[in-house]
């Protein structure tokens, strides 16, 4: 039985980013979420041109430097520019434009007086109240933000809002992105049936699927559900083969643990898998079994001229526990990392865990890294952990509802008491109040 920071380290060491032959180019619009594959550098200065910040008027600043409310300069208009129209005048000596937040800067003028610091202006004429602070006030100046060439966003970041927003600001309507890592999943059990079919005696709903398949695709991967297989070793064997071939990455349920039908692990075997952990030192978690299939080795790899072609990959197994509250934890603590990180990420990939006030006395018989699930709840003084009231049995997941932290008791330690602190593994966003 592995302690869960050696199995942790196993785990995410197993791990192959996906390279640039996995990238795909993608609409701009398609790609929120994605992982940038290539550092984006700007084609253009921002901003394009000189323009306003304000709306006022576009000035020559030696014509108001000296002005005051009781000495106020008189400037003749010679055009209105409204955004996205070209100035047709240039500003001679005594003479303003009237200006709008990021119309173009007409040429003579270097300033722009913001129109609180002028007065009624009779129609030919603006009143300047107030010189501006400094030459240049109040103008954006091209390549002021930054120039053609400056590198905007670095390769394996996620795409969110800000840099959906960057790369149309600089006219990048494509982006190359990796492609999203394959993920098959099925479920083992003889007593298992899909959502939405009768109950005969005796038999279950296969809940981990669903709720497993949901994890992955915000995990950033693509879930493949392959459905739910017998407890014979010839079909759990048949549908590794099955996964293996068809996705990066595998997550089957149920079949890990010593049971007289648990086929999972002697089906890996026979395989040729790689075994790397058979169980983990975790509550609730602990027959969870990873592997790798390694790519045979000759064939592409070694041909000379294969450098740019994707060379094949080691395929990642995971043999969940059956248990629902099991399988979404040890998704939660391992897989879920182990995918982000497959997916391209750089940073950031890792689990998040806060420091939380503990509301209720954690109980845990100390003998495996205990995971105790609820809601993490922003505080007064900081976060405060809320532990889901009924059992925290691995088969039961009814009190899982809203859960968005499980809290650790660590390992050799049973109880963590009301008011203390506790280390919380955080699966979801936090909440103001419950
Ligand atoms: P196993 O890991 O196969 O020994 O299963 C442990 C427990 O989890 C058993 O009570 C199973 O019935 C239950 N279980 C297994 N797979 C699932 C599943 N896909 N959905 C819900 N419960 C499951
Ligand atoms: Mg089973």
């Amino acid at each position: 039985m592995l302690p869960v920071a050696q199995a942790e380290t196993v785990i995410f060491e197993l791990v192959q980013p996906l390279g640039i032959q996995d990238s795909e180019t993608v609409d701009l619009v398609a790609a929120g979420g994605r992982i940038l594959a290539i550092a984006v550098s700007s084609p253009l200065d921002v901003p394009h041109w000189d323009n306003s910040s304000m709306d006022g008027y576009a000035v020559r600043f030696v014509d108001v430097q000296f002005c005051q409310p009781e000495q106020p300069v008189t400037l003749t208009l010679v055009e209105a520019i409204p955004a996205g129209h070209l100035p047709q005048h240039p500003i001679a000596p005594g003479q303003a434009s009237r200006i709008l937040t990021g119309s173009m800067m007409p040429t003579g003028a270097d300033t722009v007086v913001i129109q609180e610091q002028t007065r009624s202006h009779e129609t030919g004429q603006i009143v300047i109240l107030a010189a501006p602070s400094e030459r240049g006030a109040n103008v954006r100046h091209r390549g002021a933000f930054c120039q053609a060439g400056t590198a905007l966003l670095s390769a394996r970041i996620e795409l969110q809002a800000p840099e959906l927003a960057i790369l149309a600001a600089v006219g990048c309507s494509k982006v190359q992105v990796y492609r999203r890592p394959r993920v098959a999943i099925f479920s083992t059990g003889d007593e298992l049936v899909p959502p939405g079919q009768s109950l005969k005696p005796g038999q279950i709903v296969d809940s981990n699927q669903v709720a497993l398949a949901l994890l992955v695709a915000q995990s950033g991967a693509e879930p493949l559900m392959l459905g739910i297989v017998p407890d014979r070793p010839e079909q759990v064997s048949r549908a590794i083969v099955e996964a293996v071939a068809t996705a990066d990455v595998v997550l089957s349920t149920g079949g890990v643990s010593v049971g007289d039908y648990d086929y999972v692990e002697q089906m890996l075997a026979s395989l040729g898998a790689t075994i790397h952990v058979r169980s983990v030192a975790i509550k609730p978690g602990k027959p969870l079994t990873v592997a790798t299939f390694d790519p045979e080795k000759g064939g592409a790899a070694e041909d000379q001229n294969a450098a740019n072609a994707s060379e094949p990959r080691s395929k990642l197994y995971f043999g969940l526990p059956g248990n629902p509250v099991s399988s979404l934890a040890t998704f939660w603590r391992f897989v879920q990392p182990a995918l982000r990180k497959l997916s391209g990420l750089a940073a950031g990939w890792e689990p998040t865990f806060v420091s939380a006030q503990v509301r209720q006395p954690l109980r845990s018989d100390g003998k495996r890294e205990t995971y105790l699930w609820g809601r993490l709840v922003q505080g007064q003084a900081g976060y405060e952990f809320e532990v889901a009231g009924g059992s925290h049995s691995s088969g039961n997941l009814i009190n899982l509802s809203q859960t968005n932290g499980f809290a650790v008791v660590p390992l050799g330690v049973e109880t963590i008491a009301q008011g203390m602190s506790a280390q919380v593994l955080q699966v979801g966003q936090v909440m103001r109040s419950i």
